[in-house]
């Protein structure tokens, strides 16, 4: 046999490799930025067209390259960062594998331009699919420009799946403040379609920030530091106020790179416990500084992903570090670990003398009391007694796991049956005969653990999960009014005006048509701030912010192969957001409604995000469950 293994050529390689290291144009930015940030520039301008379908230049007015070094920069494994194995545990540079600018140049057109400061000329190299098209002498200043044409022009498939202009952008910008908030000394630009986004002078930590998130930004935030032999902790936290309900502004940078860590999220989010308000998340900008031989970052080009070698002990730094700046800010209570807790007493209390707590007893009290009037009262003509042992009830399953218990439900059948009812009157356990209490108004459907509707049919009974269910008729009205533009909206008496940031709004202005039709009614006054007039019928003025938020984290977080369309994440978006939650009380009314409004969907099964949205029991399965 002979034989068939063989070297891949360069250009497959390359284009293999940028699989891996350039997903969208943000990644492309990503690497280019950093490079210019490694070459020591101290201005660094960024030009996008098209969210960067056509065009994504740096220009940087760093070191530069000579001629050979241009020439090399675009083979793979080629840097001038790392020389030996070793450097890599003591990295101060974004860049090191030497990857980047070969993937680049395999998936795009490439126009590079670069002159080290004590040239006369430059040099200038274009390369289209890793083979250079031609390399001369040129004029130039000082810096180096790389300009990335028509991405993914020889991969269909990758380009086909970029998604829309809005969503492409929000990744490029979200690069950009990434790297802009970690080098706060570098002023930075970006333009987009020829109109200026982000013009950032060099500055502080504090005004970059403000910079990048807008002038109201600076009041919100809370000064965070604390120097330790294993970690510097510097930056932000902002106020608990201030938050946001669905995601906030969350930023970790180790060594004035970003990263991603839910571990180091959790403490911070525990120094916050308490203060938020519910469902709201801590936002922050923590700037932390370690020996880069304790860290690990050599885990994926893409990836943002840090291992630090103490991370028990950062976590204990970093939230203590937080807690103190809550309580010296007056957010939250001071809690000092470094005083003495009785130099806290407040003065007049010193000489007094401590006096033993006084505990009263209620003697009339009586624990078998209200079993009794149950017993007495029997059920029906108990009605001020009805709510509280609704009440009891429910916990007595409280602690039981909520999936398909279909166990728990044998005892609601048994109590349904009136002879049932006589038997176990007597004899049963209180809470056991409440349950039974509970039910008896309803006719034809009965609410369970404010999670599953139960309802009977046929051939036996259906439970239906509320929240699911909902969320599936919401999602076809939502479709349905998106494409038919008839929705019901209330106008309102006093607009609502919502902070966004630019690029929020950039996405919400393409979203803009698509939420008009499902009845809310928009403008956009001025930069950053987002004017509701009119609300969809179904959605309370207080949600607005929440439905909004949700959204937007949505629309962002789509990743680019699921090739879903915008109308679809919106619809998906707005249903989750606004359907009735586990948890929420429904009365008769609003059950029935539900369940005829759910056998009307066409999809009736499967919640928008295909989960199953009810399961019948058989009297059958029922049946057979009783004889096991
Ligand atoms: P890495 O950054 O991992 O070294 P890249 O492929 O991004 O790999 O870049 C290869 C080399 O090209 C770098 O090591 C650097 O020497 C040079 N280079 C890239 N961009 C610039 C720039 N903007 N200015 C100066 N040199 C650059
Ligand atoms: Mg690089």
């Amino acid at each position: 046999m002979s034989d068939i293994i063989k070297l891949l050529p360069d250009h497959v390689a390359n284009q293999i490799a940028a699989g891996e290291v350039v997903q969208r144009p943000a990644s492309v930015v990503k690497e280019l930025l950093e490079n210019a940030i490694d070459a020591g520039a101290t201005t660094i301008k960024l030009v996008v067209k098209d969210a960067g379908r056509t065009l994504i230049q740096v220009i940087d007015d760093g070191k530069g390259m000579s001629p050979t070094d241009a020439r090399l920069s675009f083979e793979r494994h080629a840097t001038s960062k790392i020389i030996a194995a070793d450097d890599l545990f003591a990295l101060s540079t974004k860049g090191f594998r030497g990857e980047a600018l070969a993937s680049i140049a395999a998936v795009a057109h490439v126009d590079l331009k670069t002159k080290p400061e004590d040239e006369e000329v430059g040099t200038r190299i274009e390369i289209e699919g890793s083979t250079i098209k031609n390399q001369e002498v040129c004029a130039a200043p000082k810096g180096t420009s790389i300009a990335v044409k028509n991405l993914f022009f020889n991969i269909p498939a990758r380009r086909n799946f970029l998604k829309s202009d809005a969503v492409e952008l929000r990744h490029v910008i979200d690069e950009f403040q990434r790297v802009a908030l970690a080098h706060e000394a570098i002023a930075f630009v970006l333009y987009h379609n020829d109109s200026e986004l982000f013009n950032l002078p060099k500055t502080n930590k504090r005004q970059r920030i403000v910079g990048v998130f807008g002038p109201k930004t600076n009041e919100k935030l809370v000064p965070v530091s604390e120097e330790t032999e294993i970690v510097n902790i510097d930056g932000f936290i902002i106020k608990p106020e201030f938050s946001k309900k669905t995601k906030g502004e969350q930023f970790f940078f180790v060594n004035d790179r970003f990263i991603k860590h839910p571990y180091l999220n959790h403490s911070v989010s525990a120094a916050f416990d308490g203060l938020l308000p519910d469902r709201a998340r801590a936002s922050y900008f923590i700037y932390l500084k370690v020996n880069p031989k304790t860290i690990d970052i050599n885990i994926h080009p893409t990836k943002t992903e840090v291992k630090f070698e103490d991370e028990q002990a950062i976590y204990t730094l970093l939230r203590a570090a937080v807690k103190h700046s809550l309580g010296q800010f007056n957010i939250a209570p001071i809690l000092d670990f470094n005083r003495e807790s009785n130099m806290d007493t407040p003065y007049s209390y010193k000489n007094k003398e401590a006096q033993v707590p006084k505990v009263e007893v209620d003697r009339h009290f009586n624990p078998f009391e209200q079993e009794q009037k149950v017993k007495t009262s029997g059920f029906s003509s108990a009605p001020t007694y009805e709510k509280k042992s609704a009440a009891g009830w429910e916990n007595l399953y409280a602690g039981l796991d909520r999936k398909n218990d279909t166990s728990n439900f044998s005892h609601v059948e048994i109590e349904n049956e009136p002879e049932a009812e006589s038997l176990f009157v007597e004899q049963e356990s209180k809470g056991f005969s409440e349950a039974k209490e509970t039910e008896s108004d309803s006719a034809n459907t009965y609410q369970l653990h404010n999670k599953y509707i139960v309802s009977a049919i046929k051939s036996g009974m259906m439970l239906i999960d509320q929240s699911r269910a909902h969320q599936r008729v919401l999602y076809e009205e939502f479709l349905r009014n998106i494409t038919v533009k008839e929705s019901v909206s209330q106008q309102l008496l006093f607009p609502l005006r919502l902070d966004f940031s630019a690029s929020e709004i950039d996405i919400l202005k393409e979203l803009k048509d698509s939420l008009e039709n499902t009845g809310f009614a928009l403008s956009m006054p001025e930069a950053g701030v987002l004017e509701v007039s009119g609300i969809p019928a179904s959605i309370q003025e207080s949600e607005v912010s929440i439905v909004l938020e949700q959204l937007l984290s949505d629309v962002e977080q789509e990743v680019p192969d699921t090739g879903f369309s915008q109308t679809d994440v919106l619809a998906k978006s707005m249903a989750k957001s606004m359907a009735v939650k586990t948890g929420e009380k429904l009365d008769e009314l609003s059950r029935e409604h539900l369940v005829n409004k759910l056998f009307a969907c066409t999809e009736p099964t499967l919640s928008p995000f295909l989960k199953k949205t009810f399961i019948t029991l058989t009297i059958d399965e029922l049946d057979r469950k009783f004889n096991a």
